[in-house]
C-alpha cells in the first residue's frame, strides 16, 4: 500500500469497506490496520463512514436492499477477488451479507460516477484541444499566404440573405492560391455552401466550405491557371454536393481591388 493516499481511489474504497465489514484476508487486513495506524487520513475517514454505513445496514436500516442489476455485477466483482474469506459470523451472516452487497454497491456507484465525470472532462478537453490545433493550423495557413510579397486580402461582406455573414480571402497572387475563412449561418441540412471565382467571363466553382456547429468554415483552394481576370470572390448556398453554376441567392461576396 502507498505510505498514504491523497484521495480515496477504487483500492481504497474497497479494502476500507472490506476491512469495516471485518471481510478482508487475515493478511490483507493486518497490512491495511498498520496502513492506518500509519496515519492515513484518507484510509480513516473511508473506514469510518463505511463502519457507519455497515452498522446502519446490519442493525438499523431493514429497507436497504440492492437493485437486483447492482448485486449481481457486485458478486461478480467479489467472486473475482481472491482475498475475501467467507463471512465469519453465521448468526449474522445474511445482514452482513447484504451489509457487504450495499457497501459494494455504494462503492460501485461512486466509482461509476467518478469514473464518468472523469470521462466526460477528458472529453471536454480532448474536443478543445482538437477545436485549438485546428484553428492554430488554420491560421498557420492563413499567415503562409500573407507572407508571400503581392499577397492580396478579399473581405467578403453579408448580403440581405445573411446579414451577419463574414469572411475572407486570403490570396496568394503569384502561388495560385486561395486560403478562405468564413462565418456563415450553420448550413441547413440537405445544403452546402459552395464558394465562386467571378471573372467577367464566368462564375467558377473555387469548392464547397463545410460549416462547424457554429458556422465557422474553412478552405485551402488552388487557383486554376486559366482563369480570368478575378473580379470577386461569392458564396451561395447550394445543394448538397454542390452546383455547376450558382444557383441560390448570394450569401457573402467580396471584390477584388
Ligand atoms: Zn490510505
Amino acid at each position: 500500500l502507498a505510505l498514504k493516499h491523497d484521495r480515496a481511489n477504487d483500492e481504497v474504497q474497497e479494502l476500507a469497506a472490506l476491512f469495516a465489514l471485518g471481510s478482508l484476508g487475515e493478511e490483507e487486513a493486518r497490512d491495511f490496520k498498520r496502513h492506518l495506524e500509519d496515519g492515513c487520513v484518507v484510509c480513516q475517514g473511508e473506514v469510518a463512514q463505511f463502519q457507519k454505513v455497515a452498522v446502519a445496514l446490519s442493525f438499523g436500516a431493514p429497507g436497504v436492499i440492492p437493485p437486483e442489476n447492482l448485486r449481481d455485477s457486485l458478486m461478480t466483482r467479489i467472486g473475482r477477488r481472491p482475498a475475501v474469506v467467507a463471512i465469519p459470523r453465521p448468526s449474522r451472516s445474511i445482514q452482513v451479507g447484504w451489509a457487504l452487497a450495499a457497501c459494494f454497491a455504494l462503492v460501485s456507484v461512486a466509482s461509476i460516477l467518478m469514473w464518468r465525470g472523469a470521462q466526460s472532462e477528458v472529453e471536454i478537453l480532448q474536443t478543445r484541444l482538437a477545436v485549438a490545433s485546428e484553428r492554430a493550423s488554420q491560421l498557420d495557413q492563413v499567415a503562409a499566404v500573407l507572407r508571400n510579397p503581392g499577397a492580396r486580402v478579399i473581405t467578403l461582406k453579408g448580403q440581405p440573405e445573411a446579414p451577419a455573414s463574414q469572411g475572407s480571402v486570403y490570396w496568394d497572387v503569384n502561388g495560385r492560391r486561395w486560403v478562405v475563412e468564413a462565418v456563415l449561418p450553420p448550413a441547413p441540412s440537405g445544403k452546402v455552401y459552395q464558394l465562386w471565382f467571378v471573372t467577367p467571363e464566368e462564375k467558377r466553382s473555387a469548392g464547397l466550405l463545410r460549416t462547424d456547429t457554429e458556422g465557422r468554415a474553412f478552405n485551402a483552394i488552388q487557383v486554376p491557371g486559366d482563369l480570368g481576370q478575378i473580379q470577386a470572390a461569392a458564396i451561395t448556398l447550394e445543394p448538397e454536393g454542390g452546383s455547376a453554376q450558382p444557383t441560390m441567392p448570394i450569401y457573402a461576396v467580396g471584390a477584388t481591388e
